[in-house]
């Protein structure tokens, strides 16, 4: 019975890609487990999901009915529910097993999000209160569940989420009537305040419990409705700005859902978009760039061929090339091949010596994308200059993989990812697909 709702809310789970681990650094002496150094390490499937984290919903018993999603009221999947006390047990004896390095807890609304929030408090409140569990723990919150419960939620948890679900209000009141805007944004910015609130509170207590100490993080569905990754990263942006997310994740749409407007099984949304999103979402945070300088209103969509950033040099000719040895740190930073590393080593190294293409490269530099942008010691190396029209080909990706099915053949590809995990077969059925 555990072990067949194991397999439906592991199964439903995994349609989430919002579980990265991050900075956090719960610890105890007196329980066992610890966020940060002894369990959380990430690991990746082949499709980029993050497997570490026993990844389950509480329940899957949705009163909504968004059409865009698998456990929506109108689909017949099985349905099941954990009680706190068995996923509580679950997550715990799986710990202990070193199947898992800490829980990532979702649910659908199951008769409405005070109850819902409920159900999956009582399973944290048993974990830490009972068990004495300080491993990582990443819960979803339920949008329109009441302050106080969201409050407990982040003295319990690692990391909140609320996910944001699709790019525009007008999305969401097509597909998914039951939810407003306001009831995922009040979150948000409820766990901001208390996040800032908490800060200011260890400042005088230091013994002051931590509210989230990870943050929060969102998720985007790419792809399910019509608008441009100029749209998806205006509302990233913003997202990062007003709410304080540590990430914003894009999850490329995977067509389970009927409504005229959602693409079906013939037109799979290519994760290659979910990946130039996540390389423009990185040029974003770390590369000084501003949304409106990635995609525009003329060229609202990402190239699929190019990264981002190789995009952006290329419109930008004028720009190019730099010269390595007196360009500003953030010149150097937009040119492609250059990442933030191989930048501050690069302004380091050059107060000593005159630098050339050799010290670039030492220094973690990707020449082949590099020399077209770049002079060192007064010399441009490529016999290719930064506005001829040929250079778009030599720097195009192509498609470096094939579209890759998610949930074919599920153990396999997680296991591809690098996983030091060894699986049990009942771990193993909890990231089965469900059959839809
Ligand atoms: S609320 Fe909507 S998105 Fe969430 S589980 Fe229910 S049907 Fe799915």
């Amino acid at each position: 019975m555990l072990e067949e709702k194991l397999k439906i809310l592991g199964g439903a789970a995994k349609y989430d890609a919002s579980c990265s681990s991050s900075g956090s650094g719960r610890a105890g002496k007196d329980g066992f487990g610890n966020a940060h150094m002894a369990g959380i390490c990430h690991s990746w499937a082949a499709d980029g999901r993050c497997i570490s984290l026993l990844k389950v919903l509480m329940s899957n018993e949705c009163v909504y009915n968004c059409s865009y999603c698998v456990n929506r009221r109108g689909n017949d999947v099985p349905r099941a529910t954990f009680t706190p006390e068995e996923l509580a047990a679950l997550t715990a004896e799986f710990y202990r097993r070193n199947y898992i390095e800490g829980l990532f807890l979702s649910s659908a609304v199951v008769h409405n999000p005070d109850y819902t929030m409920e159900l999956m408090l009582k399973t944290l409140r048993i974990l830490r209160k009972s068990y004495r569990f300080y491993g990582y723990i990443h819960l979803k919150v339920i949008p329109g569940a009441d302050p106080l419960l969201l409050y407990e939620a982040g003295l319990l948890a690692d990391r909140l989420s609320v996910n944001i679900e699709l790019p525009s209000e007008k999305s969401l009141k097509l597909l998914a009537p039951q939810k407003k805007k306001t009831a995922i944004i009040r979150p948000m910015e409820a766990i901001k305040s208390n996040k800032l609130q908490n800060l200011e509170e260890r400042k005088l207590f230091t013994s002051a419990p931590l509210f989230a100490p990870a943050g929060q993080t969102t998720q985007v569905i790419v792809g399910a409705t019509p608008e441009s990754d100029f749209s998806i990263l205006q509302l990233t942006k913003s997202l990062y700005n007003r709410y304080n997310m540590k990430r914003v994740y894009y999850s490329a749409y995977i067509p389970v859902g009927r409504h005229p407007i959602l693409p079906g099984p013939d037109r799979p949304v290519p994760l290659l978009r979910e990946h130039r999103l996540y390389q423009a979402d990185w040029l974003l945070r770390f590369y000084r760039f501003d949304a409106d300088e990635i995609v525009d209103s003329e060229n609202p969509n990402l190239d699929l061929n190019l990264d981002p950033k190789c995009a952006w040099a290329l419109r930008h000719p004028e720009l190019f090339p730099v010269d390595i040895n007196s360009a500003e740190y953030e010149l150097l930073l937009r040119v492609p091949g250059i990442g933030v590393t191989s930048a501050r080593r690069i302004i380091e190294a050059r107060r000593h010596k005159k630098l050339d293409l050799d010290d670039m490269r030492k220094m973690g530099c990707v020449i082949k994308r590099a020399i077209y942008f770049v002079t060192a010691k007064g010399r441009f190396a490529a016999t290719v200059s930064p506005d001829s029209p040929i250079l778009r080909d030599i720097l195009s990706e192509g498609t470096p993989y094939p579209q890759m099915s998610l949930f074919d053949t599920p153990s396999t590809s997680l296991l591809q990812g690098g996983s030091k995990l060894s699986l049990s077969d009942s771990t193993r059925a909890a990231l089965q697909p469900v059959k839809i």
